[in-house]
């Protein structure tokens, strides 16, 4: 064996040095190259021997040189493959297109190369290829993933060679198609959106049309084969004059583009106007233009579409009635007007009764359905030129123009159509085999300048409609100023109320419970909001809120674990160490699903006796939810809390659940305890309700004792337990402990 020449060596090092010779790599291509050329031209010399030709060596080193620069240095990939499919050899370009070094792939399986889902068929070819007879040549293309992960689509000439001494071998030659694929990939997408329900035609840069789509000829009549090689000219309706295309062309050299609408002369000679678009196609970043791309459509169809998405961004798809934002449009011309000529408008605002428990009980269809019959009665119900709006979900408004010059009257008008609303809403309706019945609430303004804003409008609308439920539902109820005021002022409330959370503004104030002989037995912890500027306010006057805002959840935790810290000081007095606490809890805070863990968990906090703690829960309250009500009633009691059921006489708890339920104490409603002496009835109510708190073995206690002769009636009743400011306000927790001392 030789080495490879100077020669050889300085050209190999040229090319290496070309792709920076001194990488690891490269170094290593060379070496494998070197000990190739070693083989090729021993085996070369063999060959020509056995032919009888014995060449000097000087001849033989230029055959070889030439040899390796066609192989070794060629632009396409060679490989070859054994009959196992083991990459034999393979030259630069190979490992450049494998993307790994030449050593690490010579003698790997080539089907590792090939991609998931070329490796059947990769397997087949090969099959067929090694196990064929003769020499064969075949192509086709395989996706192979290289080294660095990339995947790359491969165009092989596959060739098969044999000997009749070794197994046959394949020789492939490769060429990386990627792009090439990819292209075609595009051609493709764009010859199916070219072919779209558009009127397509592209030309030239001198706008000799050079190809149309399918639906040009529907469009236009004329086939491809009648307009190729023709202008747009063709379609000249003479119904534009030179100065429209030189506009036309003037805004396709500067902007690129133009559209807009164009009389065209049909095939058939018919002049129709269609819109028309014109893109120029630039040649790369240069300004030269290669062709025009112009799209063609009826204009009678873009007008219909175009009315459609008008009509959609309007209208409500259910109920084809004008959304929200058509009202508002509306309302700001009716205010105008109403402004111009003097005379009133109204806005009636219409809600639906139990919608959403319909909803619920029989499905969103039926749902849909009965918003469908609502909207056509409303446009029964109004004259033309008024509006009936849906503004989504079970909401609608209606507005009313050109009522009365006159206040009152205008509101006897708005009335009577309020009025004429309520009776169409109240027909039954045939809701799919349902027959059924739904009632209105309608809340009404008027207007009649600019003076009120429309959304201030519509919010009074709302409001008005709000008092309509309050007031019982199915009626109509008008706006007024003192109602808003006090809903601002609740707005205003319910901000100070978060503020009032996080800078500890709440106190707790005791009042005792008494028993026999003015023994105090402990305390209802009410709560008092410390105002910073209106002072003390009472629970009465916020604690509704509270529940309304979801405050009532960290209020009402805070409102438990300063009671029960209270009781595990009481502790360690004698005097006090047997006191109870009650803490009234909300309907929102006691049906939370983990209000009873919460509650344990404050116990075990706090480690006090649990029956020390009383947790007071109204008697609507518990009537709520029954079962949730009687599960944590149950586990509460179980870990020994006290259940008081407060207000006791004013809810609609049945008694067949009130024997269910695991009470400790019922609190007699203080309304019935302040009529004693004054109401027969009342003094007859507190009689039986004491009764039956007897009968059935609850201790009994009343609340909003004030006077000698309220408690002498209660104890001559046998009802021992009392509190009210008889025995003492509710009072912070130094009064009330002074108090006790004196008690
Ligand atoms: P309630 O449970 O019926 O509480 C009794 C209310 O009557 C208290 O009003 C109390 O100050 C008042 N009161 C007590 N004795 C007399 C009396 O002899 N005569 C008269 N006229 N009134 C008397 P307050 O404190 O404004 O509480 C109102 C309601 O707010 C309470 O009614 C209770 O339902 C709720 N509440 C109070 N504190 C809390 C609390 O910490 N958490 C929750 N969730 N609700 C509370
Ligand atoms: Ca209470």
């Amino acid at each position: 064996m030789r080495s490879v020449n100077a020669r050889q060596q300085r050209k190999l090092c040229s090319v290496d040095e070309a792709h920076s010779a001194s990488s690891p790599t490269k170094q290593l291509a060379l070496c494998v190259a070197e000990e190739r050329q070693r083989e090729l031209l021993t085996l070369q010399t063999e060959k020509l021997r056995h032919q009888g030709i014995h060449m000097p060596a000087m001849a033989l080193e230029e055959v070889h040189d030439h040899y390796v620069e066609l192989y070794e240095f060629a632009p396409i990939s060679y490989l070859t493959l054994s009959h196992s499919g083991m990459i034999a050899e393979t030259n630069r370009a190979g490992a450049r297109l494998f993307g790994i070094s030449r050593k690490k792939l010579i003698h790997r399986c080539f089907a590792v190369f090939v991609a998931d889902h070329d490796k059947v068929r990769w397997q087949r070819l090969f099959l067929s290829m090694i196990e064929g007879a003769g020499s064969e040549t075949r192509c086709f293309d395989v996706m192979l993933v290289r080294g660095d992960g990339a995947r790359i689509n491969v165009y092989c000439i596959c060739h098969r060679s044999t000997s009749d001494t070794s197994s046959p071998l394949l020789r492939i030659a490769m060429v990386d198609i990627t792009q090439l694929k990819q292209a075609e990939a595009n051609l493709r997408i764009a010859a199916s959106a070219f072919q779209t329900q558009e009127c397509i035609f592209i030309t030239d840069a001198n706008a000799v049309i050079l190809k149309v789509n399918q639906a040009f000829t529907t469009l236009t009549g004329y086939g491809a084969e009648e307009v190729v090689g023709q202008t747009p000219r063709l379609f000249n309706s003479g119904r534009h004059d030179a100065t429209f295309y030189a506009a036309m062309w003037e805004s396709i050299r500067n902007a690129g583009s133009w559209a807009g609408k164009i009389w065209n002369r049909r095939k058939t000679g018919e002049i129709k106007l269609d819109w028309l678009s014109i893109t120029a196609v630039r040649v790369g970043n240069e300004k030269g233009v290669s062709h025009y791309v112009a799209i063609l459509t009826d204009s009678a169809i873009q007008d219909a579409t175009s009315e459609q998405i008008e009509h959609m961004a309007f209208y409500d798809p259910l109920t084809n009635l004008p959304n929200r934002r058509l009202l508002w449009d509306r309302l700001r011309h009716a205010v105008a007007s109403s402004a111009r000529n003097k005379r009133h408008g109204a806005l009636l605002f219409i809600d639906l009764d139990n919608f959403k428990t319909l909803n619920d009980t029989l499905g969103h269809d039926i749902g849909d359905l009965l918003l469908q019959q609502v909207a056509q009665r409303l446009g029964r119900c109004i004259r033309e030129g008024d509006t009936a709006a849906r503004l989504g979900g079970d909401e609608f408004v209606v507005m009313l123009e050109d009522l009365s010059e006159q206040l009152e009257e205008a509101g006897s008008q708005a009335e009577f159509v309020g009025k004429k609303i309520l009776a169409a809403l109240n027909q039954p309706y045939g809701l799919a085999t349902y027959d059924y019945r739904c009632t209105p609430s309608i809340g009404a303004t008027l207007f009649y300048d600019h003076s009120v804003k429309e959304d201030e409008l519509l919010k009074r609308a709302d409001i008005a409609m709000y008092q309509a439920k309050h007031k019982g539902r199915n009626g109509i109820c008008f706006f007024d100023q003192a109602m808003q005021l006090a809903l601002s002022a609740r707005t205003a409330l319910a901000t100070e109320l978060h503020i009032a959370l996080e800078q500890n503004q709440f106190r707790l104030h005791y009042q005792m419970q008494m028993c026999r002989d003015n023994q105090v037995i402990g305390a209802e912890v009410l709560l008092r909001w410390q105002h910073p500027q209106r002072g003390l306010i009472a629970a009465r006057d916020f604690i509704q809120l509270a529940e309304d805002t979801g405050l009532i959840l960290p209020i009402g935790q805070w409102v438990l674990e300063n009671a029960c810290a209270q009781l595990k000081m009481w502790e360690a007095n004698p005097r006090t160490k047997r006191l109870q606490l009650a803490v009234n809890v909300s309907a929102r805070q006691f049906h939370q699903a983990d209000f009873v863990d919460q509650v344990s968990s404050v116990l075990q906090k706090t480690r006090i006796e649990p029956n020390r703690l009383k947790l007071e829960l109204a008697e609507h309250v518990a009537s709520e939810n029954i079962d949730d009500t009687l599960a944590k009633t149950q586990a509460l009691s179980t870990i020994g809390v006290c259940i008081t059921l407060d207000g006791f006489g004013t809810g609609k708890l049945s008694l067949a659940y009130l024997v269910k339920l695991p009470l400790a104490q019922l609190k007699i409603a203080q309304s019935f305890v302040q009529n004693i002496g004054e109401k027969a009835a009342d003094a007859l109510i507190v009689k039986t309700l004491i009764n039956m708190a007897r009968h059935l073995g609850i201790s009994v206690m009343t609340e909003g004792v004030e006077t000698e002769a309220q408690r002498a009636f209660l104890e001559l009743n046998g009802c021992f337990l009392c509190q009210g400011y008889l025995f003492g306000m509710p009072a912070p927790i130094e009064v009330f402990e002074q108090c006790l001392g004196s008690a």
